[in-house]
């Protein structure tokens, strides 16, 4: 018989029935520390007292009007968002996926408009970009699209890191790039600042416009607002989402003014996008990540974080082969089965998040604290110790 929840995750053993901070805690009481953060999602951990108190507030006033009213809270995070980026304008999305669909449909959008009929949008083998008919067209691994076909047209796929063929797919028909600056699903994979300098070059050279998937890597985690500012190469438009709601649904498309020309009244919209309720948290998650003094403190954590890994990965050599990432987006590359850590892990009450590449995802919340850092070395390294 089929379970009563349609049964696409395969979930692990633990249910939890409250947070604090970087902990959550089961009906019983039992405590796990959580490294995982929902995916990248809780920046500032769990029951956070800002967040919390925005979201009530913003509950006992007004939930819902539609988009076809101003939303003052829109209007400031917009703002915000446009003050602190490359971009110029910035529309709202409840989540990752939604914030694809929008990438793509602008991207098509802006060369139509041109008269031009470029269509082909090139992506990058192991990406990861959602699981709607745009995203998993543009991620383009049998394990996300077989059985859903017919897929949506005009996706090409280069191998990640693979520059000949990125140059040899390019074209003057190449409407847009989608690339991750740090693979997330994809095993914690950053592509090298000078990379994303080339694919700047090689996308003006054509025309092209460039798509950053900031979705898992942005909003403070790298230690910098977005991960591609370490590059200094912007995008044309970018998706945002996971962290920017620091646990409330939502997403945004930023674009720049000229990639967003198509976009014009009627061309797209969304009925909870942007509603009172998510604008709340999220202009109350950036009042905290978006400062220089936040932001110092993610990288500083990141170094004691990751100098503890690294001496678990000394420590450890049977299991663990070494750690990469950037800030506190990290991957420790195992030698055993991935599952088998994360496994392991549950059973010292600390929680990880696999993913390709035989890699555990640590993604905490962006402020963990010192002595929780010191803890995640220690479970982990008891988890280690018993595999
Ligand atoms: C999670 C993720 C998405 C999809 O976001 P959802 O909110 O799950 O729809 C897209 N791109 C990247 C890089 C992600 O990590």
């Amino acid at each position: 018989m089929i379970p009563s929840i349609l049964p696409t995750y395969n979930r692990a053993p633990m249910s939890f029935v409250a947070g604090e901070g970087a902990w959550l805690i089961e009906e019983d009481g039992s405590r796990y520390l959580d490294l995982g953060a929902g995916i990248a999602v809780n920046v500032l951990g769990h029951a956070n007292p800002e967040l919390t108190a925005a979201l009530a507030e913003q509950a006992g006033k007004l939930w819902h009007t539609s988009n076809l009213y101003g939303i003052p809270g829109q209007q400031e995070l917009a703002d915000r968002l446009v003050d602190a980026t490359f971009a110029d304008t910035v529309f709202f999305t409840n989540s990752g996926t939604e914030a694809c669909e929008l990438a793509v449909k602008m991207a098509r959008k802006y060369w139509y408009d041109k008269g031009e009929t470029r269509s082909e949008i090139i992506a990058f083998t192991g990406s990861f970009h959602g699981r709607s008919a745009a995203g998993i067209a543009a991620a383009g691994s049998e394990k996300m699209t077989k059985g859903f076909g017919p897929l949506l047209p005009g996706f090409t796929h280069v191998p990640f890191g693979d520059h000949e063929a990125f140059q040899a797919a390019l074209s003057d028909q190449t409407a847009a790039v989608i690339i991750e600056p740090i693979q997330g699903e994809g095993g914690i994979i950053p592509v090298p600042d000078q990379c994303l300098k080339g694919l700047r070059d090689a996308c003006d050279a054509v025309g092209a416009l460039l798509i950053f998937d900031e979705v898992q890597c942005g909003v403070g985690r790298t230690g910098k607002l977005f991960a591609h500012e370490w590059s200094g190469v912007t995008p044309d438009i970018m998706m945002v989402a996971k962290g920017i709601g620091g646990g409330f649904p939502l997403g945004a498309v930023l674009a720049t003014e000229a990639a967003a020309a198509g976009m014009t009244v009627g061309s797209h919209g969304s009925t909870y996008g942007g509603n009172p309720l998510a604008m709340a948290v999220g202009n109350a998650v950036m009042t905290i990540v978006a400062t220089d003094d936040f932001l110092a403190e993610v990288s500083r954590k990141a170094g004691a974080l990751r100098q503890g890994l690294e001496g678990l990965v000394a420590s450890h050599p049977d299991v663990f082969e070494g750690v990469r990432g950037s800030g506190l987006m990290l991957g420790l590359v195992c030698k055993v089965p991935n599952s088998d850590v994360v496994a392991a892990g549950y059973a010292a009450h600390v929680l990880t998040v696999p993913a390709a590449d035989n890699a555990v995802r640590i993604l905490p919340p962006l402020n963990i604290t010192d002595d929780d850092i010191s803890q995640a070395v220690r479970r982990l390294d008891q988890a280690a110790s018993s595999l």
